[in-house]
């Protein structure tokens, strides 16, 4: 296992400080490994899931080689040639887990940005003290863009989130944590070869969540009572001005449908399998509310916003791969996990196998499928 920094780099380096897992801690957890503090209901902090991957890592013996950064992966007869920071290995098969959120996502219309402006993405975003005073505009209304609209709002700033298409959900539903009803009703094991539109699936921003002592909800509507101002989706700068789109109420009632669809599945499932009783009754949520007039434009000269944050994606990275299964969108061409390329597999992209693919809790079956389907193609080249 060659990792360019310490076991479990991304939550060492990579993310901002008040950030805590989304998902539950009885639901975070890697094969052979659970949590077992005294909250099982709550969400751990990003210092506590490095301790929980140092703790795997220490269990389960993992061979990693820490600090040797893998340059290239080309391949050879037989295999692949690896050359790492540390020097070259020779290897017949290579499991590509490098992770799915290397890089920020942000739009080439950010170089059109006045230069007084500071932008900033969530990986290199600390919190709010490390952004210049002044209004901030948040861009994208996933959960890293809702849970840094919230926090900023709540530094002080004065806050305008740009939102475009998202998912919105309560934290908690019928008194259980909603996702508990993902996990209970089967939805997160919903495989890839039973998704009707899978690209998009695979592309589908992740959810409003925030983990919190408190369980709090934080949707659109609970950052408008903060005080966030919403705006539509970005689309544009022209002369030193930001654009938005008009359809942000459209946007927000797509989403509001999503949710109830989404409840009502939970419902029907609770329902039909006589798991009524370990629930609260069925719950309804207002409309997002959302301002009677949206601003379509902003100064960006004006001095009245400061700084910039894009919470607009991630995407991994495969700068040093030298195969050629990248496709013009800069994604791994795979078949829940097998690449064309005989001996080549990937781990720990969204909904590689299943749709709990990119958490935690959802590596175990699949790096099962995978390593199954790698040691059956190894054994086969061996008696051949
Ligand atoms: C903001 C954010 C919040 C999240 N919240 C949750 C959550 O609440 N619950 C949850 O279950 N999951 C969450 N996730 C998903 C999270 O990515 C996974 O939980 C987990 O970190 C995925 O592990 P991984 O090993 O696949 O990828 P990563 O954690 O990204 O690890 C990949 C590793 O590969 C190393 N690497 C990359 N390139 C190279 C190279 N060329 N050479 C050597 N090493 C390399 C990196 O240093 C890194 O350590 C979140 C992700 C983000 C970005």
């Amino acid at each position: 296992m060659l990792e360019r920094g310490e076991v479990a780099n991304s939550w060492r380096r990579e993310r901002w400080d008040s950030l805590r897992l989304l998902t539950p801690n009885w639901l975070s957890r890697l094969p052979g490994h659970r949590y077992e503090g005294p909250d099982p209901d709550g969400y751990m902090t990003s210092g506590e899931v490095v301790d929980f991957i140092e703790r795997f890592a220490a269990v389960t013996q993992a061979p990693v080689r820490s600090n040797t950064n893998v340059i290239s992966v080309r391949p050879v007869d037989d295999g692949y040639h690896v050359s790492t920071s540390q020097g070259d290995f020779r290897a017949r098969a290579v499991v590509l887990a490098s992770g799915a959120y290397n890089l920020a996502t942000v739009p080439g219309f950010s170089t059109a940005v006045p230069v007084s402006v500071e932008q900033r993405t969530p990986l290199d975003y600390r919190g709010p003290a490390h952004l210049p005073e002044g209004g901030v505009l948040v861009v994208g209304a996933s959960a890293t863009g809702v849970q840094l609209a919230a926090e900023l709002q709540r530094s002080g700033r004065l806050v305008t989130l740009a939102v475009g298409e998202h998912v919105r959900l309560p934290r908690v539903y019928r008194k259980r944590d909603v996702l508990w009803w993902m996990h209970e009703s089967g939805m997160w094991d919903q495989r890839y070869d039973e998704v009707d539109d899978l690209t998009r699936a695979r592309r589908l921003p992740s959810p409003q969540l925030v983990g919190t002592p408190e369980r709090d909800t934080l949707d659109l509507s609970a950052l408008t009572a903060l005080g966030v101002e919403l705006v539509g989706r970005w689309a544009a700068v022209r002369d030193g001005s930001a654009l938005f789109s008009g359809g942000l109420r459209n946007v927000c009632s797509l989403a509001d449908l999503k949710m109830n669809r989404l409840l009502a599945t939970f419902d029907e499932w609770a329902r039909a399998t006589g798991r009524e009783a370990e629930v609260g009754p069925p719950e309804e949520f207002p409309p997002t509310a959302i301002p009677a007039t949206a601003r379509l434009r902003l100064d960006l000269r004006g001095g009245g916003i400061a700084s910039i944050v894009w919470a607009t994606g991630y995407r991994p990275d495969y700068g040093w791969l030298d195969v050629p299964v990248v496709d013009e969108k800069g994604r791994l061409r795979h078949e829940g996990g097998v690449l064309e390329t005989p001996g080549l597999y990937a781990l720990g992209l969204p909904l590689l196998r299943r749709r709990r693919s990119t958490f935690l809790n959802g590596i175990e079956d699949d790096a099962r499928a995978v390593i199954d389907h790698l040691a059956r193609d190894l054994a086969a080249r061996r008696i051949a």
